[in-house]
């Protein structure tokens, strides 16, 4: 990777697993004018996984996700934060559920309340009041 200020190369100085997100931070260096930045390599979910229903196929978006799921938890003061740590919490249980590279839209629905429920009630009463579909 190039350096964002200079365009020169740059090398990786420092590393880190992060367990909950499945990610890889990386803090990179820049050979010529010895800039600082970090990246953050993900797993790009919108490639990765098609959500499926009975009425269309479509890419899966952890935005869409943590949309919902901040949605539910807005009455808490930690709403974003608990959110951010939900929606990687819910991304990880749904790993073992993919097939065929496709997960349906029910499944990330039962498994999202499952989550919401035991973490705060109100958020699982919220959750199902936009999703009544969900059992
Ligand atoms: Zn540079």
């Amino acid at each position: 990777m190039v350096c964002i200020y200079c365009g020169g190369t740059t090398f990786v100085t420092n590393s880190r697993k992060q367990k909950r997100s499945n990610a890889i931070w990386r803090r990179r260096s820049c050979n010529a004018c010895r800039g600082i930045f970090t990246t953050l390599e993900t797993v790009d979910y919108a490639t990765a996984i098609i959500v499926t229903s009975l009425e269309q196929h479509r890419e899966f978006s952890r935005d869409k996700l943590f949309v919902s799921v901040y949605e539910s938890c807005k009455h808490r003061k930690d709403a974003q934060a608990s959110a951010t740590l939900l929606t990687d919490t819910i991304i990880k249980q749904l790993y073992p559920l993919i097939k065929d590279a496709s997960l349906s839209v029910k499944s990330i629905r039962k498994l999202t309340l499952k989550t919401l429920h035991r973490f705060d009630e109100v958020a699982g009463v919220h959750y199902k009041a936009y999703h009544p579909d969900t059992n």
